[in-house]
């Protein structure tokens, strides 16, 4: 008796979106991952390891290691084309990989807007070596300051007030507070830390009260919030404002964007605003056998506006297109994807975060607690669960950060 063959699932990205997709397939087809990392990145808690709260290998996980549990393949590379005819992909490595369903969850990458110098002089958060960029900067930066006895001043300018941008700015005001402050208390007193808005407010997605309280939250901890600011030019040390200021700021952390991964260009794929032009049902729009998901894809909510770009939409995605292709195999009726949104939430330091999920809105010492849980429950793997759990001890008990080191120099 011959074994028969199961359909081939190709999934380009081993991030939130991908890899939902392959668990929820399991053992049932061939999955197959590609990804240019080996590891998945849990990028809600890369600001905490560019601030040196965490160690970054606990927030990767080992891509084989999660795909050994469905018997799913592993290829390290990107891809480069598709060969639709013969529903294949080529990878940079040459090789080329057969499918029946194509998944594409590239994810996206720092947008910035056209705006002059961002590329050159500021640096973004989107992966691990980017996050140990920023750490070592700041570090770096930090040490330079301890050389002066005078009045010099060193600047951090975080630029967007979206959930991520407010994480690092709270952070690093904590960083600069504690463990910088006792390591050299002149140094850490001549750091100054700002928050770039253009908007009116900062995390316009919550409540306004939410808002309020989150920026006197940054306040308290030192941060200079500037709302309604936009800018028009980052140089070497200076942000240029459109209002015609220039400020100092001897690092730019970019986190006012993202647009799809540029890796769609290759695909040959339609794409709308960036990202993947999808139908409701996460099939690219004339490609049957393709579908979307993540912050790539450009599916729409209720409201009729792009689905954000956050891992809850990707996960949820990711499952959903897994059991749209089982319904495929079984000739069954397509459905289409409809968001459950639960909710958001963000952290701005030591017993401050604020919750909001439909009219439930809370803040201070329990929306910490909620964040620390969820962000944990999340997180895969034990090992990374409980090294990020030892280093959150550490840190909450000692008001230390471990993970200040340079590593990026000889
Ligand atoms: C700093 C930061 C903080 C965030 N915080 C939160 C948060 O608190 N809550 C929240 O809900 N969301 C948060 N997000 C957003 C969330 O992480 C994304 O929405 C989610 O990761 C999207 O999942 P995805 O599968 O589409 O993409 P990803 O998880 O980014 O996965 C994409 C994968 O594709 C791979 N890839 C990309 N291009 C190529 C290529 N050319 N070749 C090979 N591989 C490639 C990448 O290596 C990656 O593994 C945050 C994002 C960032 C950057």
């Amino acid at each position: 008796m011959t074994t028969p063959i199961k359909p081939r699932v190709l999934i380009l990205g081993g991030g939130f979106g991908g890899m939902a997709v392959a668990q929820a397939l399991g053992k049932d087809l061939q999955v197959t991952v590609v990804d240019r990392h080996n590891y998945q990145t849990f990028l809600p808690l890369l600001y905490q390891v560019s601030t040196a709260g965490l160690a970054a290998d606990h927030v990767a996980y080992p891509i084989r290691g999660a795909l050994s549990k469905i018997n799913g393949r592993f290829r390290m590379g990107s891809p480069i084309s598709i060969d639709h005819r013969n529903k294949t992909v080529k990878l940079d490595s040459s090789e080329v990989l057969a499918f029946d369903h194509l998944v594409v969850a590239l994810g996206s990458v720092t947008a910035d807007f056209g705006t002059p110098g961002v590329e050159e002089h500021a640096l973004g958060m989107k992966n691990i070596h980017e996050a140990l960029t920023i750490r070592a900067e700041v570090m770096r930066r930090f040490e330079d300051l301890c050389r002066f006895e005078d009045d010099t001043r060193f600047s951090i300018a975080v630029v967007g007030g979206g959930p991520t941008g407010v994480e690092m700015a709270g952070a690093l005001a904590e960083l600069v507070r504690g463990p910088l402050k006792s390591d050299q208390a002149h140094a850490a007193k001549h750091i100054d830390i700002s928050l770039i808005e253009a908007g009116p407010r900062i995390l316009p997605m919550f409540a306004q009260s939410l808002t309020d309280k989150a920026t006197k939250n940054l306040v308290d901890l030192g941060v200079n919030v500037m709302t309604n600011t936009a800018v028009k030019e980052v140089s070497s040390r200076e942000i240029h404002l459109r209002d015609g200021r220039t400020i100092p700021a001897e690092i730019t952390i970019w986190a006012a964007g993202v647009k799809g991964a540029p890796a769609i260009n290759d695909l040959t794929l339609p794409v709308v605003a960036g990202r993947l032009d999808v139908d409701p049902t996460m099939q690219v729009k004339n490609y049957p056998h393709i579908w979307a998901v993540g912050d790539i894809s450009g599916a729409k909510g209720a409201d009729g506006r792009f689905l954000p770009m956050v891992a809850p939409v990707a996960m949820q995605q990711g499952r959903f297109v897994a059991a749209q292709i089982k319904r495929i195999i079984k000739n069954e009726k397509l459905a289409e994807f409809k968001y459950r949104d639960k909710g958001s939430m963000a952290t701005i330091g030591r017993h401050k975060a604020i919750v909001q999920v439909n009219k439930i809105k809370f803040s201070g010492y329990f929306a910490w607690v909620t964040w620390l849980f969820l962000h944990l429950f999340y997180l895969m793997g034990g090992r990374n669960r409980i090294g990020t759990i030892v280093d959150w001890c550490w840190n909450y008990l000692t008001f230390d950060r471990g993970n200040r080191h340079i590593l990026d120099s000889m």
